[in-house]
């Protein structure tokens, strides 16, 4: 295969919410990710 998967989280995603900057809640509705502020971007290197 030529084809390499990629890891499903980036480098540059925020690795507690995979990069989408928020939670999404079990009991339904979503919470915002406190590590990256809802960005999703990982600003922790
Ligand atoms: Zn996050």
């Amino acid at each position: 295969m030529m084809y390499k998967i990629k890891p499903k989280i980036k480098e540059s995603d925020c690795p507690y919410c995979d990069g989408k900057g928020y939670f999404q809640l079990l009991l339904g509705g979503s919470e915002t990710c406190g590590c990256c502020n809802g960005t999703g971007e990982n600003s922790t290197e």
